[in-house]
């Protein structure tokens, strides 16, 4: 594994960028445009210093990650790379266009991957050159914090796909599984429910929203509470995720629990409007009255 090619240098790309250039891998860095890109890189070689600072890597290391990073702005430099991990927007329509346009350049042997959360790697995968090179990887948020790399096999993901992949998980310092292609995956499949129940339990005064919270991640175990993360994920992902599981499964037991909707019309999303199931205006989020 010598040369990645990553598609959208956002919160995602720029993380699997990051942690491949530390992996010593060459990596060609593209968004929808060179400009782009290269504010990617920059925003990489910033959380490179931060690491530099906190004793974390040498200097040399950051200063040969970031060598190993180049921006570019025309797709045609991807046939020189081993796989090519689509990172962009998560819109359906935005990813067929980048696979019809890699598929032109993608070199005989390489692996094309998408880092998709919610969309069919199998249905994906009709806009790819070749099913059978073509693989879910999802990564997690941060990418160079998170441990774990889910490849997802589409019903005609080839073997070749998952070793490689898998080599490249190895490279970059993650831990894989692989799941089938179904909605959530393996993480978000087990995980959305657990949020879910929280939700009801909170809604139906089980425990308060502090208690809720303690009870697993005392009981259980959990580095944070359930109702903590979902207003980190935002209440509003979790609502739509939940959504596609009730529709995908068809499913009553993923209904998302009443609690959660009534916050999502209030706007009330989690951290980022600064209120969900806790009030983060002030020093110390305060649960808010349900
Ligand atoms: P983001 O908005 O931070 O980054 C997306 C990037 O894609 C942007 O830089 C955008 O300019 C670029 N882009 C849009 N259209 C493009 C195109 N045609 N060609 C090239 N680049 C294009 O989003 P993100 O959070 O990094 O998410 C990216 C993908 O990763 C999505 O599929 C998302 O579902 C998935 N994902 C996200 C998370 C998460 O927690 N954020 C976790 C796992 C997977």
């Amino acid at each position: 594994m010598k040369i990645v090619g990553i598609v959208g240098a956002g919160q995602m790309g720029a993380g699997i960028a990051q942690v491949s250039a530390q992996g010593g891998i060459r990596v060609l860095l593209s968004d929808v445009s060179e400009e782009v890109a290269a504010r990617g890189k920059a925003g990489i070689v910033r959380q490179l210093d931060r690491l530099v600072e906190k004793d974390k890597i040498t200097a040399a290391a950051r200063d040969e990650a970031a060598r190993l990073i180049e921006p570019i702005g025309a797709l045609d430099a991807m046939a020189e790379a081993d796989i090519v991990i689509e990172a962009a927007t998560e819109r359906e329509a935005v990813k067929r266009a980048i696979f019809e346009n890699i598929g032109r350049v993608l070199g005989q042997d390489a692996i094309l991957a998408s880092n998709t959360s919610s969309i069919s790697i199998t249905r994906l995968a009709q806009a790819a050159p070749d099913p059978a090179r073509f693989i879910g990887m999802h990564f997690f948020n941060p990418v160079p914090l998170m441990a774990l790399l889910e490849l997802i096999r589409g019903l005609g993901t080839g073997d070749r796909a998952v070793e490689v992949a898998e080599a490249f998980g190895r490279a970059v310092g993650k831990t894989t599984i692989v799941a089938a292609d179904r909605p959530g995956f393996v993480v978000n499949r087990i995980l959305l429910p657990l949020i879910n129940e929280a939700c009801f339990a909170a809604g139906e005064g089980l425990a308060s929203i502090p208690d809720i919270d303690a009870g697993m991640k005392l009981g259980a175990g959990h580095p944070m509470g359930p109702l903590t993360l979902a207003d980190l994920i935002g209440l509003d992902t979790v609502l739509e995720i939940l959504r596609v599981f009730q529709a995908d499964f068809g499913d009553p037991k993923y209904r998302p629990a009443p609690i959660l909707m009534k916050l999502v019309e209030a706007g009330w999303l989690g951290r980022k409007t600064k209120r969900g199931f806790y009030d983060y205006t002030g020093e110390t989020p305060v649960p808010v009255r349900i």
